[in-house]
């Protein structure tokens, strides 16, 4: 697959605001936060969409829902709740070809999360 953004915030090569390291994920603010809490967390490996999911990669992705149970309760909004999300392709309005997990906190939020651009029945 071809580099992205988030390669290259893994090497540092440009700066993120990184609140979270391990071996197999990083976790890093958004740029352009939806919410009060708004954090992407990333597998190291590059995988670029949901349907580039291994067998190999599930305990990988496993571990991106276990980073952000941790963060959640590091940062105190476990028990208020939060959202997961993560885009695949063009219809989610995917933009960054490296799997990410955002973590959205902070605020009540709406469902379901339509877009004006909907396809009409
Ligand atoms: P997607 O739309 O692909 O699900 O989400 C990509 C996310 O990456 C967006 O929320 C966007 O604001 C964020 N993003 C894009 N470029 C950068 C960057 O250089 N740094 C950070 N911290 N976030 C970025």
């Amino acid at each position: 697959m071809s580099e992205t953004i988030f390669s290259k915030i893994i090497r540092r090569e440009i700066p993120a605001d990184i609140v979270y390291e391990d071996d197999l994920s990083l976790a890093f603010n958004d740029i352009n936060p939806q919410a009060p809490v708004h954090l992407l967390i990333i597998p190291k490996k590059p995988i670029a969409t949901i349907n580039d999911i291994q067998e190999d990669d599930r305990e990988l992705v496993g571990h991106l829902y276990w980073v952000a149970a941790k963060l959640a309760a590091e940062m105190g909004f476990a028990d208020d709740g939060y959202r997961t999300v993560m885009n695949c392709g063009e219809n989610s309005g995917q933009t960054v070809f490296h799997i990410h997990l955002h973590l959205l906190a902070g605020q009540p939020m709406g469902w379901p999360p339509y877009s004006d651009k909907r396809k009409q029945a």
